[in-house]
């Protein structure tokens, strides 16, 4: 083929591949990608195992097994106080990437606009494009990446059609407050605007705050799908299952696109997680699991070159390196990995117009055993 248009000409292998390969190239601690080194609990994978012996190898219903729609509903009436029917609001996805996607397939419109918040998960972006969307994108400054309320309320037009948060949040670490959402709600209500709201990392908040979910918000829930993943919550990243959650009108859309986008998740794990969920302390363990990582690498690397705001959510850290270098933060992030044998995620490629703040993200959900080992390294830097 000679001519060949791209779709998506300023899209290049996200940053995750990039830096995971080269870690493994190099010999390098791994701390960019972010995924758990250890094992998922064996009561879970036993019970995909039964799930498989018993029979689960078929397609499962297009929305996903009613029994894992039940327990979620029920997670989140518990939670966060809201209602959701598993018949009609609940849908179990493949993965969180793919309800993100199929939610921006099934609304946006070429000249659509959406807003979103920079520094953002790479996925956000080109899923817009695809559709024909704009990005509006804001961008959030180190260390504490608040949001000028002000600054969205200008930026909505009449084309804005939706809006995506993410919080816990990825790459930063910091959480929406809940003055963060009663803002939002205040300017959202009233308008035919779509949020999206990543709430991924619900489970992984420290310092006892509590995750201010949309659901919570009865002006936002009313327009809002929620995205989660098992992944993060139950250190299963290559199962790739997720769920969305969203009003009846907003998740009749969703579903037409679904069918024909996967039709329908893995069947056995979600038999396995329908009974898994049934024990709330296997997600409410969390906080203090990844609180106790977060408090140990900080500890270890507190003596180091590098500077940090502790982070309040999710199982990343920034860390800053201008007492070490001013160099470029992907060009300093592929010299640790050659050099120092450690891996992290330069936080510019995030960014509006690749803003270097001279950050990297590490990836803390790792054994004890690892993160003593790159702390090690750090501390030499
Ligand atoms: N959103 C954010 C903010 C993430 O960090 C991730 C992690 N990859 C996802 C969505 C996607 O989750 P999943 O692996 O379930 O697709
Ligand atoms: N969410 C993970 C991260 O931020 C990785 C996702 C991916 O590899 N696509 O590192």
């Amino acid at each position: 083929m000679k001519n060949i248009s791209t779709k998506l000409p300023n899209v290049a292998t996200t940053i995750f591949t990039v830096m995971s390969k080269m870690a493994n190239e190099f010999q390098a601690i791994n701390l960019s990608q972010g995924f758990p080194n250890f094992e998922t609990d064996k009561k879970l994978t036993n019970l995909v195992t039964t799930a498989m012996q018993k029979g689960y190898n078929q397609y499962a219903p297009m929305p996903g097994l009613l029994s894992l729609r039940d327990v979620i509903a029920q997670k989140t009436n518990s939670l966060y106080g809201s209602n959701y029917h598993p018949e009609t609001e609940v849908t179990v996805t493949s993965g969180a990437t793919q309800a993100i996607f199929t939610i921006i397939s099934a609304f946006i419109n070429p000249e659509d606009e959406v807003i979103i918040f920079k520094p953002a998960y790479d996925s956000y972006e080109p899923s817009i494009e695809l559709f024909g969307g704009t990005v509006i994108p804001i961008q959030l400054s180190a260390p504490n990446f608040t949001i000028d309320w002000k600054e969205v309320a200008d930026k909505i037009t009449s084309k804005t059609k939706m809006v995506i948060i993410n919080t816990p949040h990825n790459p930063s670490g910091t959480v929406l407050s809940k003055n963060d959402m009663l803002q939002l709600e205040a300017l959202l209500k009233g308008t035919d605007i779509i949020l999206l709201s990543d709430e991924v990392y619900e489970h992984i908040i420290f310092d006892n705050k509590e995750h201010q979910s949309v659901a919570r918000f009865p002006h936002l829930r009313e327009r809002s799908f929620i995205t989660a993943s098992f992944g993060k919550t139950f250190h299963t990243t290559g199962w790739k299952m997720g769920y969305c959650i969203a009003p009846k009108d907003l998740m009749e859309e969703f579903r037409k696109v679904h069918q024909f986008n996967v039709f329908c998740s893995n069947h056995p794990i979600q038999y396995a997680l329908a009974e898994y969920l049934k024990t709330p302390s296997n997600y409410k363990e969390l906080p203090n699991f990844y609180q106790h990582k977060r408090d140990l690498f900080l500890s270890l690397i507190k003596e180091s070159r590098f500077t940090f705001t502790p982070a309040a959510g999710t199982y990343f850290q920034l860390l800053n390196y201008e007492s070490i270098t001013l160099e470029n933060d992907v060009k300093f992030a592929e010299r640790l990995t050659k050099e120092y044998k450690i891996a992290s995620i330069p936080v510019s490629v995030f960014n509006l117009n690749q803003q270097d703040d001279k950050v990297l993200r590490f990836c803390f959900a790792k054994t004890d055993d690892t993160l003593k080992r790159a702390a090690e390294i750090l501390c030499k830097i």
